[in-house]
């Protein structure tokens, strides 16, 4: 049976071993060894990766029944005694995260009575799932009480409780167990059965950050980070927070209102847009008031300015009133309309005749058109 190494020194970061298996398959080559401290993936926490012999990188590692399968990019002789290093810094922040996690759990646990029914160790965010709600008032507490437990250093303890002690032991637990069951116990904090690798004393953890509670199934979702990650996450979130800070002249502890008074004035002067291009609009209509047809080419009008300068149009004439904006590069949005009109014919062919698209209803209509300004006076020369 293989001798897991993870287990007798947590913090084992270079070994030696034999080779005892090596078989090609599509990925690269099996490798057995028959001692190993690349954790194998389980129990939530992601395997560990590295090198065996400086040059063959280990790029998973998993459990297949009594044994552990090292994939690895190239094959290494079977008999041969090699030497291995895992990837510190992964696997140590997978303990970092791992040991975070069960304190949080633990603490919802003893609060509220919560299960942790999903958790899984994203590489960017650690998830955990849990059958009950909380909200955000709730999380801050949850947090602060898990860091201060963290900053009290408490020695992590592991336990091979013989089958009646088990019976007696409260511990957290997926699902009912027996047989030789390991337990992690943080003292105080938590107590839960599991095969991950875990932090010698809390202190290590640094820090929790709940990041985010939202509901999820039956219960909620909570986004948290530990460690090195919590700490590069702040890096980032501080970093985009002082930007904004510096665009809008705020404290950073004053950005969200900054950005708020910045989208009132935006709203505000939007409002003030429409009121002056709505006179604008019934100024150029004073000039065209009671005429059989209007034509009118503009540049600078929104294609919805151009639509609602037509509105006004027809509204105070009875005949087609026309209006482009646009130029020949371009080309030139349009909306044409009658009142109680049916322009369906002269639509059409003005689409046809002047590279364009668009419809809309009997009356009304608009689009666009690929041609000249001359061209557009001259369709409508004809149509007069
Ligand atoms: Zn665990």
């Amino acid at each position: 049976m293989v001798d897991r190494l993870y287990y007798s020194d947590t913090y084992l970061k270079e070994f030696t071993a034999v080779v005892i298996g090596c078989e090609q398959v599509k990925k690269g080559w099996e490798i057995i060894l028959d001692r190993t401290a690349f954790y194998p993936e389980g129990g939530g926490q992601p395997c560990d990766t590295g090198t065996i012999n400086t040059d063959i990188h280990v790029t998973d590692v998993q459990e297949r029944g009594e044994e552990i399968i090292h994939l690895a990019d190239k094959p290494v002789e079977v008999g041969s005694a090699v030497s291995c290093r895992i990837d510190w810094d992964r696997r140590f922040d997978l303990m970092q995260q791992h040991s975070g996690e069960h304190l949080v759990s633990g603490f919802i646990h003893a609060k509220y009575g919560y299960n942790n029914v999903g958790f899984h160790m994203g590489s960017e965010m650690i998830t955990v799932d849990l059958d009950g709600e909380l909200d955000a008032k709730a999380l801050a507490e949850i947090e602060r009480a898990t860091n201060e437990y963290i900053w009290t250093n408490k020695k992590t303890e592991e336990l091979h409780p013989s089958e009646d002690e088990l019976k007696e032991l409260d511990y957290r637990s997926k699902k009912e167990l027996t047989g030789d069951v390991r337990i992690i116990r943080f003292p105080g904090g938590d107590t839960c059965a599991c095969c991950g690798t875990h932090v010698a004393s809390t202190g290590e953890i640094g820090l929790v950050k709940l990041v985010s509670v939202q509901k999820f199934h039956e219960g909620v979702r909570i986004e948290m980070l530990c460690g090195r990650r919590a700490m590069e996450y702040l890096n980032a979130v501080n970093g985009e927070n002082y930007k904004i800070s510096t665009l809008l002249s705020a404290k950073v502890r004053e950005t969200s209102s900054a950005v708020e008074r910045l989208m009132n004035e935006a709203q505000s002067l939007k409002i003030k847009i429409a009121e002056a291009e709505n006179n604008m609009l019934n100024d150029i209509a004073k000039d065209y008031v009671g005429k059989d047809f209007v034509l009118i080419n503009r540049q600078g009008l929104t294609p919805e300015s151009v639509r609602r300068l037509t509105a006004v149009l027809i509204e105070q004439n009875s005949g087609i009133c026309a209006v482009f904006s646009g130029n020949d590069n371009d080309g030139y949005k349009y909306a044409v309309g009658q009142k109680d009109g049916d322009l369906r014919e002269l639509v059409k062919q003005m689409n046809a005749e002047l590279n364009g698209r668009g419809g809309g209803k009997p009356f009304f209509a608009q689009g666009s058109v690929s041609c000249s300004g001359e061209a557009i006076n001259k369709f409508f020369e004809d149509k007069k």
